[in-house]
C-alpha cells in the first residue's frame, strides 16, 4: 500500500490538490465526481454510493480494487483524485497496549493520533484535530508546540484509517470491533477547527461506512463558548469539556482562554448544549495538579458549579513532560477527591493514566513541526490565531 499523501505545500493553508476522497463527505463526493467528469450528473449518486462503500467500509487505497467500477472510470478516478494513506513516520506501542502513530500529512506536518484498548464499548481513538495548539493551557504539552495548521476532513479521517488499518478491522466490522469511540482529545482545538472537525464526523458516523455512532464520538473543547452550541447542533457528539478550575481566577492561569470565556459564560453554554439527558452527559475533564487545584474546597465546588447538569466527571492524573513544574497530585489526594464526587452520585471518576511510557496520555502529545507566527495564522484564516498572544 501506497503512503503519501501528497499535499504538497507547507504553508498554513492545506494544499488542495490532488483531492483525497476520503475527505469528502457524500454530497461533495457526488459533486467531485461529476466536476471531474467521471460519471454524468444522473449516474453520480449511484457511483458515489459504489465509491464510498470502497473507501469506508472496505478501507481501499486503490481505485483499481473497486471491482464494480469499469476499468475505464478506475482510470480516470486515478487521474483526478487519490486515496493515499498519509506516510506513519513512528508507530509505538505501550506495554499497557496503548499504540501511538506520528503520522506526516506533509512535509513538516506531523500529528500524533493514539488508540487506548479498552476505554469505551471496546477501544478508543483520541484523534487530533489541529498540528499544535493555538491555545497556551500551562500544563498541556501540546500547547508549547507553537505551529498551527488545522487538519483537513481528509487529514482527521485519515488518522481513524490508519488505525483501522493497523487494527485489522477492513471491511468495517459491525459488532466485535476494537476500534468503538472516538475522541477529539489529541493536539488542537477542535472548535477552532469546526468545519473540517463536523466533516469529518459526517463521514466517520455514515453507515455504509466507517459507521461509527454520533453517540460514541466525543468532542473535547477547552471551552470555544460561541462554537459550543454550533457543535451539538452541526455534529450530535457527546461534549467534553476541560474545565480544570472551579473559579476564574485560576482557571484564567490554567487555560487562559478563559479570560475571553469566563466560567458563566462557559456554564451557561453547557447548560444549553443540545440533546443533553442523563443517557447523554456531559464530560467534565478535571486535571490533578498536586497544590494547585487538588483540594477538597474544590471538589466541593466543582458539585456546586455543575449542579442540575446532566454529567460525567473524569479526573486525569497530571501526565508530566519535559520541563513542566506541575505535579501530579498524590494518589490519596486524588482518591479523597474522588470520594467527595462518588458521595454526590458520580461513579469512577479516576481515569487511569495509559500509555505514559511512550508519552501518548493526554497532554503529552507534542509533533516537532515548526513555528508560524499567529499573524501568518490570521492571515492564513486559521481561526484562534487570535489567541495564541492570550
Ligand atoms: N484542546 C482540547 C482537546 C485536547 S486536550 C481540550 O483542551 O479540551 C485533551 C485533554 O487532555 C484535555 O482535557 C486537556 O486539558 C488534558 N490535558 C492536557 N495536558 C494534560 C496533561 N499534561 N496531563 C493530563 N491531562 C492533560
Ligand atoms: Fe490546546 Fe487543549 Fe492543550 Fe489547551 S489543553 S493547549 S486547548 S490542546
Amino acid at each position: 500500500m501506497s503512503l503519501t499523501l501528497d499535499l504538497s505545500r507547507t504553508t498554513a493553508t492545506p494544499s488542495a490538490a490532488p483531492v483525497n476522497l476520503s475527505g469528502l463527505t457524500r454530497a461533495e463526493l457526488r459533486q467531485a465526481l461529476i466536476d471531474a467528469g467521471v460519471c454524468p450528473p444522473e449516474k453520480a449518486k449511484m457511483r458515489a454510493s459504489q465509491v464510498w462503500s470502497w473507501i469506508h467500509h472496505y478501507g481501499v487505497t486503490d481505485f483499481a480494487a473497486m471491482s464494480n467500477v469499469a476499468k475505464d472510470m478506475q482510470a480516470k478516478l486515478a487521474e483526478a483524485f487519490t486515496l493515499a494513506r498519509p506516510e506513519i513516520v513512528e508507530r509505538q506501542v505501550s506495554k499497557d497496549g496503548t499504540r501511538k502513530w506520528l503520522i506526516r500529512t506533509a512535509p513538516g506536518i506531523e500529528i500524533e493520533t493514539v488508540y487506548i484498548p479498552d476505554v469505551g464499548r471496546a477501544g478508543a481513538l483520541c484523534v487530533s484535530s489541529q498540528v499544535g495548539c493555538t491555545l497556551n493551557c500551562t500544563f498541556c504539552h501540546t500547547g508549547t508546540q507553537k505551529l498551527v495548521r488545522n487538519l483537513t476532513a481528509a487529514e482527521i479521517v485519515a488518522q481513524v484509517q490508519i488505525a483501522r488499518d493497523d487494527l485489522g478491522e477492513w471491511p468495517s466490522p459491525k459488532e466485535d470491533r476494537c476500534l468503538s469511540n472516538i475522541v477529539f482529545m489529541g493536539m488542537g482545538e477542535p472548535l477552532y477547527n469546526l468545519d473540517h472537525v463536523s466533516n469529518a464526523i459526517d463521514i466517520i458516523s455514515d453507515n455504509e461506512g466507517i459507521a461509527i455512532s454520533r453517540r460514541r464520538i466525543t468532542v473535547s473543547t477547552s471551552g470555544v463558548v460561541p462554537k459550543i452550541a454550533e457543535l451539538g447542533e452541526r455534529t450530535q457528539t457527546m461534549l467534553a469539556i476541560s474545565l480544570h478550575a472551579t473559579n476564574d481566577p485560576l482557571r484564567d492561569v490554567l487555560v487562559p482562554l478563559n479570560k475571553k470565556y469566563p466560567l458563566e459564560q462557559l456554564m451557561a453554554a453547557i447548560r444549553a448544549y443540545p440533546g443533553l439527558s442523563n443517557a447523554r452527559r456531559v464530560t467534565f475533564e478535571y486535571v490533578m495538579l498536586k497544590g494547585v487545584n487538588d483540594s477538597p474546597e474544590e471538589a466541593r465546588a466543582l458539585m456546586k458549579l455543575i449542579e442540575g447538569i446532566p454529567a460525567k466527571i473524569n479526573l486525569i492524573p497530571f501526565n508530566p513532560w519535559p520541563g513542566v513544574e506541575y505535579e501530579c497530585s498524590d494518589w490519596k489526594t486524588i482518591e479523597r477527591f474522588a470520594a467527595i464526587l462518588n458521595k454526590a452520585g458520580y461513579a469512577s471518576p479516576i481515569r487511569t493514566p495509559r500509555g505514559r511510557d511512550i508519552l501518548a496520555a493526554c497532554g503529552q502529545l507534542k509533533s516537532e513541526s515548526e513555528k508560524v507566527r499567529a499573524s501568518a495564522l490570521r492571515k492564513a484564516g486559521v481561526e484562534g490565531g487570535e489567541a495564541e498572544a492570550a
